[in-house]
């Protein structure tokens, strides 16, 4: 059966499985993931799967590969975005685009072992519909990183107000019944895994080793990973903003405890000379203040992006052998401009 993934929507076949991959400047591991990949995959469903393959904007011969790895393999689904438009909205894109009844999201750089997916499709057989990986064990990354990891994971769990799992990333198998809910959710900062976890149903973990990257480098420095880390905590709690005000209250009572003593020591006669205390308290205030200002900020400019209600992501082409060069911007299946509208015509 030859797929034709490009058919309007409802006319195209559904395959039992898709898989989803990110792929940013992945040149160097790209042809072993696809093997190890369409491996794992035909053990599993034989040929009834879909390899969604989403250039996220690379500098190398990233999407070159992807278009030749699309031209022999009658499974590979190519997806070319306009830009970069980082991992969490380029696997966005895949799920969007995913037709499997189970979804697979899986990382490029074979950091995650595709081999367990056959454990995965047991544990959803069994009625699970979220089986996500968890790491016991992480090969290759550095202290520093797993322990700011275990820190942040630490304090989003007691800020959100659903349990988030430690120690998970986005490796994950799903049913087509919480893809559709991830679809139908339009916010623009995501946090994927979060995500999963807010629509519920069953999920259970499945544990395993993290091997190191397969070849490459990390995409992610420690600046985007604070960036992913205040996106995830500003998108599942307000917290924040409520510490804010404790801190406001809080400064009043201690203004109001240095104000009872400055009183004190005008009666006792003895008003002190004071310069240096007074400029203390006005910069701790101040700078507090500025903080304050500063979380409500966040939230508002988050706010302000939310409104604008952009489309979420931009392809420019999509492979496979069926059909290619499509419009920028435009669903394929459907015909309406990709991102937001897209949606309701899925759903
Ligand atoms: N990735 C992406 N867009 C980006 C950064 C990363 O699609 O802007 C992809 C990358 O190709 C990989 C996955 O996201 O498939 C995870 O990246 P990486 O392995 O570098 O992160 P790490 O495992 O080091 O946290
Ligand atoms: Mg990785």
């Amino acid at each position: 059966m030859l797929m034709e993934p490009f058919l309007p929507f409802a006319e195209r076949t559904c395959p039992r499985l898709s898989v989803v991959v990110p792929c940013y400047n992945e040149e160097d591991v790209l042809l072993m993931l696809e093997a190890r990949l369409s491996a794992a995959c035909a053990e599993q469903v034989g040929d009834d799967y879909e390899i969604i393959l989403v250039n996220d904007g690379s500098t190398d011969r990233t999407w070159p590969l992807i278009c030749v790895l699309a031209e022999r393999n009658p499974r590979v689904l190519g997806v070319d975005l306009s830009r970069n438009h980082g991992q969490q909205l380029a696997v966005t894109a895949g799920l969007q685009i995913s037709r499997g009844d189970r979804v697979m999201m899986i990382d490029a750089d074979l950091q995650d072992p595709p081999e367990l997916l056959g454990a995965m499709m047991a544990k959803i057989d069994e009625g699970a519909d979220v089986v996500y990986g968890q790491r016991v064990v992480r090969h290759g990354e550095s202290v520093v990183k797993r322990g700011t990891s275990a820190l942040f994971y630490k304090l989003l769990n007691r800020l959100a107000e659903q349990e988030i799992p430690v120690d998970t990333g986005d490796f994950r198998l799903m049913t087509r019944r919480v893809v559709d809910q991830l679809n139908a959710m339009p916010e623009r900062f995501r946090f994927i895994r979060g995500m999963v976890s807010w629509v519920g149903f069953e999920q259970v973990p499945l544990q395993y080793e993290r091997d190191a990257r397969a070849a490459g480098e990390t995409k992610y420095p420690m600046r985007h990973l604070a960036r992913l880390a205040i996106d995830a905590i500003t998108s599942f709690s307000t917290v924040p903003l409520r510490i804010a005000s404790h801190l406001g209250v809080l400064a009043g009572f201690a203004g109001l405890a240095l104000l009872c003593w400055a009183i004190w020591r005008w009666f006792e006669n003895g008003v002190i000379v004071g310069w240096t205390s007074t400029i203390a308290v006005m910069l701790i205030m101040g700078s507090m203040q500025l903080i304050i200002l500063g979380v409500f900020g966040d939230y508002l400019g988050r706010l302000y992006i939310e409104s604008k209600r952009r489309p979420l992501f931009i392809v420019r082409e999509l492979r496979s052998q069926t059909r290619q060069g499509r419009q920028a911007g435009i669903d394929p299946m459907t015909g309406v401009p990709l991102g937001l509208a897209a949606l309701d015509a899925h759903h």
